[in-house]
């Protein structure tokens, strides 16, 4: 009797913890499947991130950063997920969201998903590796949304153009460029040139951006922001290549004096992916 009524206690514990492990469990896994994303994130723009995390096997981080000055929204690939910042006060963060999206998707066509710059470690270092990522921000990511500004347009229905528009408004009122450097300010109104042009894709834009560096800057920068316009216009981007190969031409028409030339590395970090180190001729 006793030792029954010890075997249905045993039992009775056994199945209790069962449970419990069970419900622990089921409780961990509904955490886990819950949404943690600070803002809406629309259906489509979803199945999208699913689509991204299957391909490249890894999950997307979402990372909601303290507002800095510089890009709004940033993506990277690292060895166990992909990570896509989003700084706190932009506004409508689910299209800046697919605008990340649409960098992994590229990457995935086996665009670089890295650059490297392979330069001497000397007294410049620094200052040249500094001046290098502005190139990168200022042409590399420019190129890729030349590309992609469309199909987001197009397939979401979204417009990627509102951003840009609405800064570019800002500073025209104001008569003048932010963050201009004596040495580099050609360059920086050609630059916006070419932001301009890819950013608003509408020529009423381009006529204002004109007439204000004419009024403003003595028509500084014009000149050279056409140049590039038409080396993006003129690119047919058939293959990889053709997108690395247009920001070399770029590069070296702003830098004459020291051409690069490049090498594309495939590694196998995700299907397709590549790596591209410039180095100078
Ligand atoms: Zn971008």
């Amino acid at each position: 009797m006793r030792l029954h009524l010890l075997l249905i206690l045993l039992l009775l514990f056994l199945l209790c913890s069962f449970d419990i492990q069970n419900q622990t469990i089921d409780y961990l896994l509904n955490i886990e499947s819950k949404e943690h994303t600070p803002f809406h994130i629309k259906s489509n723009v979803k199945e999208l991130m699913l689509e991204l995390e299957t391909r490249y096997q890894k999950k997307i981080e979402i990372v909601i950063v303290e507002n800095k000055i510089g890009p709004v929204g940033q993506v990277r690939v690292e060895k166990e997920k992909l990570i896509i910042e989003i700084v706190e006060n932009a506004q409508d963060k689910n299209e800046l969201l697919l605008h990340e999206l649409f960098h992994l998707k590229l990457f995935l066509m086996g665009v670089p998903y890295k650059i490297g710059w392979d330069i001497p470690k000397n007294e410049n270092w620094q200052k040249n590796i500094e001046y290098l990522s502005w190139c990168d921000d200022m042409i590399w990511d420019k190129i890729q949304h030349y590309y992609f500004y469309p199909i987001i347009n197009k397939q979401f229905n979204e417009n990627p153009y509102k951003f840009f528009k609405k800064e570019l408004d800002y500073y025209l009122k104001r008569h003048e460029l932010p963050n201009l450097h004596e040495a580099t300010k050609e360059l920086s109104l050609a630059f916006y040139y070419l932001q301009t042009f890819v950013e608003t894709n509408n020529n009423k834009y381009l006529k204002k951006y004109e007439s204000f560096l004419e009024k403003n800057y003595n028509s500084l920068g014009i000149e050279e922001g056409k140049y590039l316009v038409d080396l993006l216009k003129k690119n047919d981007f058939n293959s990889k290549d053709s997108f690395v190969l247009l920001f070399v031409k770029c590069f070296n028409y702003i830098n004459a004096s020291t051409p690069i030339n490049y090498q594309i590395i495939i590694d196998a970090e995700f299907e397709n992916s590549s790596i591209v180190i410039f180095r100078f001729n």
